[in-house]
């Protein structure tokens, strides 16, 4: 029989969910659709699987006030379009950002599997209600569909002990305070596609950059996560749109101690009010800030080059050298500006750009013939639940 997957990637105030048809081996992509602005400016867009735009149409705020009521608007132009999507759902995947330990694979959901998740809530505490929400409203709307929860955590659970810990006792460790990483569905599907393209490099030694609203970076060696930039929660590592990276922890103590701000006003600020928005008091987005004249964009700007060439230094020690870089995500795959500088800080690696390819968003964007390889390559977590999601119900 036909499978018909809905993969769901819900955010803080967007839903991405894209409907496959699953026949053999191959997934055909048959819709592809986002709700933004949820809470705000809700505005819904779907595509059908050329990219030609089926809906375009804005809610009223109370229409769409969260994640939840969004999988209604969606579910119920899901069933209208039956034809379109070749039939009835047949089960859904979610992306889940965070599956802890022990979490090392997607699983179908069940009572257990979903009190699982819930208790990991304190791990990602902005991120993980937002995916449980739509598991929870197709639960309801749609008893029957298996649904299966795809991890972010779980393409780095395979890191070694010593990429795993942080310098602090065991007994903390074992309570599950440990390097996790994120955006391991973004990675993974790097991974399976850079042999694709590149069938050299299968085995290489590759540094994705994964460069979006969230932004982090993965070292792969032989298609394997061996290490992140992000660690206990989605705040570490190099800094984001609106999050800091890597922190002193002492500055957490002083804002304790010297502003008298509690844990509610330290995780607002810690993920709201810092990275390219804090630094630059003007935006989170690169396109406002590199069109802006003030001085506080460019340092913004400044500061995220520097910091990102930093940790491609810290990651490339890690593997021993590097034959790859790999941008992706939204500033990755069309920050031509950030590709640019990102590169020419890290010409020491060997790493260099050609500015036309990178102008007109070539894969290849390597300025030489030999040599490491800069990519870049667009990233498709989506597709990435939609074949778990596929491989977990084959499995059953
Ligand atoms: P994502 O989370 O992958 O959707 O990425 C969103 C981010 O991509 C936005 O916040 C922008 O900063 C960035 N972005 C999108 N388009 C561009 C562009 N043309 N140039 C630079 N950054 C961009």
């Amino acid at each position: 029989m036909q499978q018909i997957l809905l993969a769901i990637n819900a955010g803080s105030s967007s839903v991405k969910f894209q409907v496959f048809a699953a026949a053999d081996a191959s997934l055909e992509r048959r819709v592809s659709g986002l709700l933004d602005g949820i809470g705000s400016q809700p505005r819904l867009i779907i595509r059908d699987g050329t990219g030609a735009v089926l809906v375009d149409k804005s809610f009223a705020l109370a229409t769409v006030a969260s994640v939840e009521a969004a999988q209604e608007i969606v579910g119920d132009w899901l069933e209208a379009a039956q034809e379109l999507i070749g039939g009835k759902l047949t089960a859904i995947g979610h992306r889940v950002v965070h599956g802890g330990a022990d979490f090392t694979r997607p699983v179908l959901i069940d009572d257990a599997v979903l009190a699982r998740i819930v208790a990991l809530t304190p791990l990602a505490p902005l991120h993980q209600p937002k995916n449980l929400a739509p598991i929870r409203a197709w639960a309801r709307r749609r008893p029957d569909l298996p649904q299966v929860a795809c991890f972010d955590t779980a393409f780095h659970r395979g890191h070694g002990e010593l990429a795993d810990r942080f310098a602090i006792p065991d007994a903390l460790y074992q309570e599950g305070i440990r390097r996790y990483g994120f955006h391991g569905l973004s990675y993974e599907y790097i991974a399976q596609r850079v042999p694709e393209v590149f069938p050299g490099l299968a085995r290489g030694r590759i540094i994705v950059a994964h460069l979006g609203n969230g932004c982090s970076l993965c070292a792969l060696k032989d298609g394997r996560s061996i290490d992140s930039t992000m660690g206990f929660t989605a705040l570490d590592g190099i800094p984001m749109g609106t999050r800091p990276g890597a922190l002193d922890p002492g500055i957490v103590l002083y804002l304790m101690r010297e502003k008298g701000m509690d844990a509610a006003a330290i995780e607002h600020f810690l993920y709201h009010q810092c990275g390219l928005k804090g630094l630059s008091g003007i935006s989170n987005d690169v396109r406002l800030l590199e069109a802006s004249a003030e001085p506080s964009a460019r340092l913004a700007l400044d500061h995220f080059v520097y910091r990102i060439t930093k940790e491609i230094g810290a990651l490339a020690a890690v593997l021993g050298g590097i034959d790859a870089l790999v941008f992706t995500a939204g500033i990755g795959e069309n920050g031509t500006e950030m590709r640019r500088h990102i590169v020419t800080g890290s010409a020491w690696l060997g790493l260099t750009i050609d500015e036309t390819a990178n102008r007109t968003r070539q894969l290849d964007l390597s300025a030489t013939a030999t040599g490491p390889r800069v990519l870049m390559i667009p990233t498709d977590e989506e597709l990435m639940i939609a074949r778990h999601t596929r491989d977990v119900l084959a499995a059953r």
